[in-house]
């Protein structure tokens, strides 16, 4: 245990509980050891105070949704109108990085991250490349090895097929997933591969749903856009029957489901798909940004908060949205949704996230107990208190507080 350090603030927002004015958060350096109002916290106590001033303390931010190995693609697709364009100048252009350009983006995008206050992620990865720069950083992670194969039809363990998680040693390290990259992506049998392998490792899943108008349209009539895109890329299965469902009832069907599950997007979702997300209590983390940057559309955020739908948020890759940065979420959400407590995307960002990625007990809140990830953003307090912590944070005024 390290020495104690008191950081007072204006503002403390501990996130579990209501916002403290005039607040105090203890710490070790390592755990939080208490928080509360500020006399209190401070009588009797001899270590070292640092008082902020004016501002507000909370907690690290959680961005359940990251491409890391897409960073180096930052500003060379500019936003689209048509998702589809998106999809294929995003392919095309990932297909001429190399592996060391590769390696500087993920190294890039993981103190993008960190300046603009993330302490936990969660990131997908098809190589396996941002998987050491993550265990290196202070960013703690959970990395999410995406299986693609719409043609693997039959597969044996996962193991077999993507050589990565024997590589890696997935087995022993609880900060590895397997994941499935989307519906019109992966075939049935890799479905329930996916799933076989985190479910007896108690492993969060991740997948993209409802992202595009096209997916929904693939799976009811099996033509369009994603027929044609499999073909190109010679993974067209010419036996494929559409099963006829929603993205969201086509997962339920392969028992994807479930509160492991984070569903990313859920832009085409309607009221049936959102009953059955909150039913099975499936994460949908939302994307909003990086949404309207591909013109995915925008998620029905209504439906699904009417419905009891279990939410996070993420930012997605720098392919497809103009920073990693989580607060500028939460501030197209607050813009966006007046008619929503103002605090409520601070909480996505954070306790929601944390616990989506089955890491509540560490991060997504200032409780006694969990890891000191906290910070500090400065607030003259002459706006509205939220509309001038998420435009500050989008700003990037995050400060570490150590
Ligand atoms: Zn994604």
């Amino acid at each position: 245990m390290g020495e104690m350090t008191a950081h007072v603030g204006r503002w403390v927002l501990p996130v579990n509980g209501p916002p403290i004015e005039d607040g105090a958060v203890l710490h070790d350096g390592d755990r939080i050891a208490a928080v509360g109002p500020a006399p209190e916290i401070l009588r009797g106590f001899a270590g070292k105070v640092r008082d902020h001033g004016s501002g507000a303390i909370l907690p690290g931010l959680v961005n359940c949704h990251t491409h890391l190995e897409f960073s180096a693609l930052a500003g060379k697709i500019p936003p689209q109108e048509h998702w589809q364009e998106w999809l294929q100048k995003t392919l095309d252009a990932s297909a001429g990085v190399t592996p060391q350009v590769r390696e500087r983006g993920i190294q890039q995008g993981i103190a993008a991250l960190r300046n603009s206050g993330a302490a936990l992620v969660g990131d997908i990865s098809n190589t396996g490349e941002s998987l050491p720069h993550l265990a290196a950083s202070p960013l703690a992670y959970q990395l999410f090895f995406e299986c693609l194969g719409f043609n693997l039809v039959e597969l044996g363990p996962l193991e077999e097929t993507f050589p990565f998680f024997s590589a890696s040693r997935a087995d022993a390290n609880p900060c590895i997933s397997a994941a499935a990259h989307a519906p019109y992506s992966v075939s049935p049998a890799l479905f329930k591969a996916v799933k076989r392998w985190n479910r007896p490792r108690k492993r969060p899943q991740c997948v993209h749903l409802a992202e595009s108008g096209a997916e929904g349209e693939f799976l009811a009539q099996g033509d369009g856009f994603f027929k044609e895109l499999l073909q190109q890329r010679g993974r067209w299965v010419p036996e494929f029957r559409p099963p006829g469902l929603s993205p969201a009832a086509y997962l339920h069907s392969l028992s994807f489901l479930g509160e492991n599950t984070l569903a990313v997007h859920g832009v085409w979702l309607d009221n049936v798909d959102c009953a059955l997300l909150s039913r099975t209590r499936t994460w949908v983390v939302l994307c909003p940004r990086a949404n309207v940057y591909t013109a995915a559309g925008a998620a029905p955020v209504p439906e699904l908060m009417r419905a009891g739908v279990p939410l996070a948020l993420g930012t997605d890759s720098l392919a497809g949205n103009h920073d990693l940065n989580l607060f500028g979420e939460m501030l197209w959400l607050y813009q966006n949704y007046p008619q929503y407590p103002e605090g409520l995307w601070l909480r996505l960002g954070t306790l929601r996230g944390a616990r989506a990625l089955q890491r509540e007990n560490d991060f997504g809140s200032l409780e006694p107990g969990k890891k000191a990830a906290l910070g500090f953003i400065p607030l003259s307090g002459e706006k509205d208190f939220w509309e001038e912590l998420y435009t500050r944070g989008a700003a990037g005024e995050w400060q570490w507080l150590n």
